[in-house]
């Protein structure tokens, strides 16, 4: 049945229920569901985060606060407080000195335990000053000792990722005990050839695992955190194998399916002859790129990356157009209303001329203007279909979709782009997909993640953009700044202030641009000032914007809705609120709007000091570079992949072991691997697949 909603099976992983080990009942099942472990084999590769060597005890009277430490004392006395918030608190002393220890979490048996005057105790935590003066710890790591306590072990102790509710002490103990069914050999079997391990040098699995998880004594704490020894590297390199296999499978199984071929350029070709502008050689060859994967019978899978301003919309419309030609329709999907928006007004002042309509779709359409759109598609009259998501609902119908684009691909997940594979199936027919995106993905980056899809670049700007000189500014210069918008605007030219995020509500955010502006029109009484933001009705919005682009107003105020697609070439300076709380993608996105006429443009950037070393880091790069690439090179170098893939708050493509910065040379190694693998041992495939993804939800996968 078609409208049954199926909830996604969990991912099948390789390895028996994390339950089969001893004390894992279904609350701390749960709890170690949170931290992604489903079965025992999760658990061997649920990695220590760093490691703390505990071969020593120190006395109490060397202790000092800011040092973790392990000590051995009696407990002369406990208490537990009931001022403010309640706590227990437990104090020792070993003869050098007194310490006390803080729980503001206990049970009943813990307060029994830890409160048993002269039970002797280690712990191991870190030392803090107390308000009183004196020194403590917080939830340390206790244990009772007594005549079968073995002594301190000089071996590095792993400490591991946890989350609220799970102790170290308890996934230490749910290691040991997976390690010990790794001894009998029942987990983790060995996928990889031997003659491949001899030749990477990595040891077999079963050792590396062994080994981060239980250090030999002589082992260096630091190299192992270092992610540089060979048994990290060993599980680091399995792990991008897998996820290779998993896309190249993934990409083969969308290359075996049909799509209808689309030939022929006549419609495509008028359209680019009509263009007030010729088209860059980028754009050219990347045109001619997207037509000869059209032509195939098979789906195009092609990601599009060019810069800000770098001319993506046209090469859609163009593709696009080779949909209708062929009497098939073209689907453009953008991550916002206005987006959308922009690129319906565009489509239609570029194709209505040649006789295309464009029909538009999001989730604000209602009633009976939505009714006729929906029809339209689904019959077919209308052949292009400009919209957000919407267009990929439930109730949307294609005649025959052949082309779905996708803008701005990085606020979509990786999960979304293929469940839009899915989505646009029609008669056993897959359609062609193009994802563009203005956030170029970093090589490393784009051979992972986007190891499914084949890459076009648009790496030149259209003729005579200048780049935009950047400064950084403290709030306590916004008078200045406000002059300058004066002065700019007398000269007959353009500004944005966009006022960023700065609650997490939208609500919020739009309430700060509308202050913003009130305040800008007092202080500029002369200006026109017109305000654009999410929670504004349709129209007013489109009006402000319409308005801003015909040059009846002098400043438009916004929130970072203008951040894609609005394109006035007389705006050349843009102020950006709260700057430091931006992502370096981000900022250069919105800084891309300007600098797209023939004034040299500025933008800057207003920050609220005392600014952290890492937004410090952000600003400096924006104003140094003006090459998306390389901003997006520097970007991964700052924040790592999973942030800039957009992926750390989804949880998608997160790799539990490898970086992707890190580990960068064993990319390569893991592309030949799975050659190698797919041809020589097909069915190690999958059980590698089912150890490092799962099989299933992941994906989307049907
Ligand atoms: P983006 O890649 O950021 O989506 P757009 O497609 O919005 O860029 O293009 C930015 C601006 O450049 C638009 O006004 C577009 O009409 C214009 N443009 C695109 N290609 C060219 C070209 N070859 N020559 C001149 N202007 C161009
Ligand atoms: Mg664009």
């Amino acid at each position: 049945m078609e409208s049954q909603v199926r909830e996604a099976p969990p991912p099948a992983r390789e390895g028996p229920p994390i339950t089969v080990l001893r004390g894992v009942g279904p609350r701390l099942a749960e709890r170690l569901r949170r931290l992604g472990l489903h079965t025992a084999t999760d658990v061997l590769l649920h990695l220590p985060l760093r490691y703390q060597n505990r071969g020593c005890i120190t006395a109490i009277g060397q202790l000092r606060p800011g040092v973790e430490a392990q000590v051995e004392a009696l407990v002369t006395g406990s208490e537990v407080t009931t001022r403010g918030r309640r706590f227990l608190l437990c104090h020792l002393s070993d003869g050098t000195g007194v310490l006390t220890l803080r729980f503001f979490h206990f049970s009943p048996a813990q307060r029994q335990w830890l409160g048993q005057p002269d039970a002797r105790l280690r712990c191991f935590g870190e030392v803090r000053s107390s308000y009183g003066g004196g020194l403590e710890m917080i939830h340390p790591e206790c244990r009772r000792l007594d005549a079968d306590t073995p002594p301190v072990e000089n071996r590095p102790t792993p400490i591991y990722p946890a989350t609220a509710g799970l102790r170290q002490f308890t996934l230490r103990g749910l290691a040991e005990q997976a390690l010990e069914q790794l001894d009998a050999a029942t987990l983790l079997p060995e996928w990889l050839p031997p003659a491949l391990l001899a030749q990477l040098q990595l040891p077999p699995i079963a050792e590396a695992v062994r080994l981060l998880h239980r250090p030999p004594a002589d082992t260096a704490a630091a190299e192992l955190e270092s992610g540089r020894h060979p048994a990290r590297r060993r599980l680091a390199f399995e792990e991008l194998l897998a996820h290779q296999l998993s896309l190249r499978r993934l990409r083969e199984r969308t290359r075996r399916q049909a799509a209808p071929p689309l030939a022929g350029d006549g419609l495509s070709q008028r359209f680019v002859e009509r263009l007030p502008f010729t088209l860059t050689a980028a754009q050219q060859r990347v045109l001619a790129e997207i037509a000869a994967d059209l032509a195939q019978p098979r789906p195009m899978l092609r990601l599009l990356q060019g810069d800000v301003g770098s001319g993506k919309t046209v090469v859609a419309a163009a593709a696009a157009l080779r949909a209708v030609e062929n009497g098939a329709q073209a689907a453009l999907m953008a991550p916002t209303e206005l987006l959308a928006e922009q690129h319906h007004r565009n489509l239609r002042a570029w194709l209505e001329p040649l006789g295309v309509e464009v029909a538009w779709l999001t989730g604000r359409l209602t009633g009976k203007t939505r009714r006729q759109a929906l029809e339209r598609l689904a019959t077919g009259a209308v052949r292009i279909a400009v919209g957000t998501h919407a267009l990929f609902q439930e109730a949307v119908a294609f005649a025959e979709l052949a082309l779905a684009i996708v803008d701005e691909q990085h606020r979509f997940g990786v999960h979304q782009r293929l469940a839009l594979r899915e989505k646009g199936r029609f008669g056993g027919r897959c359609p062609h997909q193009l994802i563009m995106t203005a956030t170029p993905i970093p090589r490393t980056l784009a051979m992972s993640a986007y190891a499914d899809l084949d890459t076009s670049t648009l790496d030149e700007l259209p003729p005579g953009r200048l780049p935009v000189t950047t400064v950084a500014a403290p709030d306590s210069r916004r008078d200045e700044v406000i002059e300058r918008i004066r002065r700019a605007c007398r000269d007959g030219r353009q500004a944005y202030w966009v006022c960023p995020l700065i609650e997490e509500s939208e609500a919020l955010q739009c309430q700060a641009a509308t202050v913003a502006a009130e305040q800008l029109a007092e202080r500029l009484p002369e200006l026109r000032i017109g305000l654009a933001h999410g929670r504004l009705p349709g129209a007013a919005k489109e009006a402000a914007m319409a308005a801003f682009k015909a040059g009846a107003l002098d400043l438009l105020v916004a929130t970072t809705v203008i951040e894609v697609g609005v394109d006035v070439p007389n705006a050349s300076l843009m102020i950006i609120e709260n700057a430091e709380r931006l992502g370096l993608a981000q900022l250069h996105q919105l800084r891309g709007r300007i600098g797209r006429g023939a004034t040299a443009s500025s933008c800057v950037l207003l920050y609220r000091p005392p600014l952290s070393r890492a937004a410090h880091a952000r600003l400096a790069v924006l104003r140094e570079c003006h090459d998306g690439f390389e901003i997006a090179r520097r970007d991964l170098a700052l924040r790592g992949p999973g942030e800039v893939l957009g992926t750390r708050q989804t949880g998608e493509q997160s790799l539990r072991v490898a970086d992707l910065l890190r580990d960068q040379d064993l990319l390569n190694a893991a592309r030949y691997a799975a050659d190698r693998l797919l041809r020589d041992h097909p069915e190690r495939v999958e059980p590698l697949i089912r150890r490092w993804i799962g099989v299933g939800a992941r994906y989307g996968e049907v």
